[in-house]
């Protein structure tokens, strides 16, 4: 528990974690490793209490997107391999060899800086190398790949521990999507015999994200690196649900604390946009759009408060709402009430991003720092 005392928190749900990646590995199968993500903090659940709960349970790599994000991990203690997403400026390279990070690389130039720092510091660093085969983000061509194998295969201190690739639409159910990601598979595989073709061992493969992981298991590869399930959700709504059921991590909830009768007619936050239509009881919640409950969510989502929902009345302000308990309530002030998570008749953060035309992954990452979250083991 948080010192912090206040009404508005997160509710971390650890056991959650275990039963999502129990999930993955029904779906992947036994020998075969995974590499969690949790960059975000962990899609804002919180990556040093995610990383070790999920290190515990068996996972062999962890990744975040940033070398802040990874040194925050190894001044927690965590000596896990952790894979760098994202490419670091020149002035980063220094700690990504300080700290044993293990980068993604995609051009030659980036490696040979790696590898002169790697000299300098006396030390020996693992590589992946990361295939653009249809994602557009990072990553060497794929017709580059064989050279790129063969610099870090020559070079000293520098080691070439996988090669992997990014998918932009597995998690479409739409023909011409999943046509694109059985391209790209094949594109890799094809990529990987260049390597293989020079005698180099290209090291553990690894292509599947979420979408991957549930709907292209010949994505599998050597190592599938969930993010979104691991949180508990599908990385698309229309994804078919009955492949796994994964089961959300993060509570997020508050409690009522202010209660009132108003009349007919009476205006409700900012704007006036919502009017009382009969006489009706309003309570006021402290959560707001600062607290990372989005203002786009006014006068259209619900809570739960006892077991039942209840809808948002008016603006989401930066620091409370109020939601409409209806002529007669039960409801008492200091009652607790959820926001989103895992009990059931409760919103979930994929019915939050729906209303806010966005995906679980951002409603979750933008639960705001002033949030304390308690883990629950
Ligand atoms: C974030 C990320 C993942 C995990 O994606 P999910 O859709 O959350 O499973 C996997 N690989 C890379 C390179 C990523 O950036």
């Amino acid at each position: 528990m948080s010192t912090n005392r206040r009404a508005t928190r997160v509710t971390i749900h650890l056991k959650n974690i275990n039963h999502n990646l129990n999930c993955i590995k029904t779906l992947i199968g036994d020998n075969k490793k995974i590499c969690v993500a949790v960059k975000a903090d962990a899609y804002g659940h919180g990556a040093v209490n995610v990383s070790k709960r999920a290190l515990e349970w068996g996972v062999d790599f962890l990744a975040v997107a940033t070398v802040p994000e990874a040194i925050f991990l190894r001044e927690a203690g965590i000596s896990a391999p952790i894979i760098l997403f994202s490419i670091a400026l020149n002035a980063e390279i220094q700690q990504i060899v300080k700290y044993d990070l293990t980068p993604f690389v995609a051009d030659s130039d980036y490696v040979k800086i790696i590898r002169n720092e790697a000299i300098n510091q006396n030390k020996n660093i693992n590589l992946h190398i990361k295939i653009d085969t249809g994602m557009g983000r990072i990553g060497v061509e794929p017709h580059k790949t064989a050279a790129l194998a063969k610099l870090i295969t020559e070079s000293e201190n520098i080691k070439l521990e996988g090669v992997c690739t990014h998918f932009p639409v597995s998690d479409s159910s739409v023909q011409e999507d999943i046509r694109f990601t059985e391209n790209q598979i094949k594109l890799f595989k094809e990529t990987v015999n260049t390597i293989k073709a020079e005698g180099i061992d290209p090291g553990i493969l690894h292509t599947a994200n979420s979408g991957a992981i549930i709907a292209h298991p010949d994505a599998h590869f050597d190592m599938v690196r969930p993010g979104i399930c691991l949180y508990g959700y599908y990385p698309d709504q229309k994804m078919d649900k009955t492949t796994a059921d994964f089961k959300p991590v993060m509570e997020f909830k508050s409690k009522i604390v202010f209660l009132k009768k108003v009349t007919k007619g009476t205006s409700i936050s900012y704007g006036r946009t919502w009017v009382a239509p009969e006489d009706t009881w309003i309570g006021t919640i402290p959560v707001g759009y600062a607290d990372g409950y989005n203002r786009l969510l006014s006068s259209r989502a619900f809570v739960l408060i006892q077991g039942k929902r209840y809808p948002v009345a008016g603006r989401v302000c930066m620091d409370q709402f109020m939601v409409n308990l209806g002529p007669e309530t039960d409801v008492n002030v200091f009652d607790d009430v959820i926001l989103f998570g895992p009990a059931p008749e409760a919103p979930d953060a994929s019915e939050i991003g729906e209303i806010t035309g966005t995906i679980p992954y951002e409603v979750t990452c933008n639960i705001n720092k002033r949030v304390p979250r308690d883990y629950k083991m």
